[in-house]
């Protein structure tokens, strides 16, 4: 993911604002950054400081911004200075905040519903790894067969009739199916593409980060990858239209999380997180 040219101007912003009360002078916004980074590097992820600090000035920047966010409040993730989707959302409240003064509303005025009945730990890697262990670890995946049959986003000729997830997951997943066939019926599904599955369990970082996906576990799913891209939002993500909110609810009554529905990116995505 591209450094929006915005994230280059906030810095600048900031640079030309600081106070100069120690006598310092920077002699230029990537000195100034380098500075900062190395005044704070306690506060960077301790796997990534390193090379953060010696890193190049995009490096620099995007880890100078998660800082910024994270000074004011704003949930950051890890400081990794990877310019992902995270950060991209952290950087729109940031900005958002430093011009109205307070933090943007939730999108459609969302709330994350209270209901949990599966007890769902939350997203930060330690608390994942409490409840579902190493990620990466086969032994703890299951095969669930699919209410209605699914096709692979990337080769509809392929249909599916089971997938293949965390063991933790298994039975939710097939509620939450379950009640999307029981709801919108076959040729729905079909029309409104819930059955394109774009794939679970997988061994990965997150893209455009260092953390490790959700996917890893095998306790994320995708759907519809292609018109609900990564980094789209929701003017342009087919599942954030109206005719999805049911399709939501059903995940978020099994106390799923919709990164789409709670940050405004990655729509095709669910996972079983608070
Ligand atoms: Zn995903």
């Amino acid at each position: 993911m591209n450094i929006p040219a915005k994230a280059y101007h906030f810095a600048q912003t900031i640079y030309q604002e600081y106070p100069d009360n120690q006598g310092v002078a920077f002699s230029s916004k990537e000195t100034f950054i380098a500075q900062q980074l190395l005044h704070q590097q306690s506060q960077l992820s301790a796997e990534h400081r390193q090379a953060i600090l010696n890193g190049n000035s995009q490096r620099q920047l995007s880890a100078f911004i998660q800082l910024q966010a994270k000074n004011l409040g704003i949930e950051s993730g890890l400081i990794d200075g990877f310019w992902g989707p995270q950060t991209d959302y952290t950087f729109r409240a940031l900005e958002h905040l430093k011009e109205h003064g307070y933090m943007p509303p939730l999108w459609r005025d969302f709330v994350a519903p209270a209901s949990n009945p599966n007890n769902w730990p939350g997203s930060a890697e330690n608390e994942l790894i409490a409840f579902y262990g190493q990620p990466g670890d086969e032994s703890q995946l299951v095969f669930v067969n699919l209410p209605y049959e699914m096709r692979l986003a990337w080769d509809t000729n392929t249909r599916l009739s089971r997938l293949r997830c965390h063991n933790k997951v298994a039975h939710s997943v097939s509620q939450a199916l379950s009640g999307v066939l029981a709801h919108y019926g076959q040729a729905e599904i079909r029309r409104l593409r819930l059955d394109l599955f774009g794939g679970c369990y997988n061994y990965r970082r997150m893209r455009g980060g260092s953390a490790w996906s959700t996917h890893a576990w095998g306790i994320a799913l995708d759907f519809d990858p292609d018109r609900n891209q990564l980094s789209w939002g929701r003017d342009k993500a087919t599942f954030a239209k109206a005719g999805y909110d049911k399709w939501w609810e059903i995940w978020e009554n099994e106390g799923w999380t919709s990164l789409g529905r709670t940050k405004n990116y990655d729509w095709m995505h669910v996972q079983a997180t608070r």
